[in-house]
């Protein structure tokens, strides 16, 4: 479960009584030339991001992304692999049928919904789209399985829109940092919305997931070796704590 940061567990205590207390909006920690140099460091250390799911088109990116709830990039790879062998498109997969489905991805958790998931979304996208995948994001959260997270992964990687997907390493990797702070992913999401420099924002979904599976790890992130530690609140007061300077 993710941990919610103490900033985002405190109302405003100077609300005009009678009001229904408010949070202040979630805003970064770092200055303007601060989130600059950040992403600068991110973009010269990955020069070509991309996701580590592995597909070939839009209705293959949005099976392999609905399959990865709570599945690693490499298992649900795995599954992928033996699932668009039989089916790519989503009247193959209709064909093909939830059975078969299952079968192909049952070394996943939540296979079975998430098969049921794959046959139902094939299904509406067939009826609704023409068997073609929504560049539209009321159009792609109306799929079963599919939430807002699912929809920027699709809109950003298959359609080339500058969203950002918070998901588990990005929302640790905002709080931290002290990037985008907020307890919730959209509340991080807005923020990181805000403040992600122009020429990043294609690209920031995948250096900041990058950064956090790799470097900024939820049990033990790799301060010493990270390349934006002069830069991260966390590791400021780390260091602090430490009694050592952050130079
Ligand atoms: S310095 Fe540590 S906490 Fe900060 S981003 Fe790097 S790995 Fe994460």
């Amino acid at each position: 479960m993710l941990r919610q940061p103490a900033s985002a567990k405190s109302v405003r205590s100077d609300a005009p009584p009678g009001r229904a207390k408010r949070r202040p909006p979630a805003r970064s920690r770092l200055g303007r030339a601060t989130i600059e140099e950040l992403f600068a460091i991110l973009a010269r250390d990955r020069p070509a991001p991309a996701t580590e799911l592995h597909y070939v088109d839009p209705f293959t990116l949005l099976v392999a992304v609905v399959l990865s709830a709570q599945a690693t990039d490499v298992g649900v790879n795995k599954a992928t692999a033996r699932l668009f062998a039989k089916a790519q498109t989503p009247a193959a997969m209709l064909e093909l049928g939830e059975e078969a489905v299952r079968e192909a991805i049952r070394t996943i958790g939540l296979y079975r919904n998430k098969a049921k998931n794959v046959i139902e979304l094939s299904r509406l996208l067939v009826e609704r789209h023409g068997g073609l995948v929504p560049n539209d994001r009321a159009a792609l959260e109306a799929l079963p399985g599919v939430g807002r997270k699912t929809a920027n992964v699709v809109l950003n990687e298959a359609f080339g829109e500058a969203t950002i997907a918070v998901d588990t390493h990005i929302f640790r990797v905002g709080n931290r940092t002290g990037l985008a702070p907020g307890g919730t992913p959209l509340e991080v999401e807005t923020v990181l919305e805000r403040v992600v420099p122009e020429p990043y924002r294609k690209g920031a979904h995948h250096w900041l997931i990058l950064h956090g599976r790799y470097v900024c790890k939820a049990r033990n992130p790799d301060c010493p070796g990270c390349a934006i530690a002069h830069l991260c609140r966390y590791r400021a007061a780390a260091l602090k704590a430490a009694g050592q300077s952050g130079s």
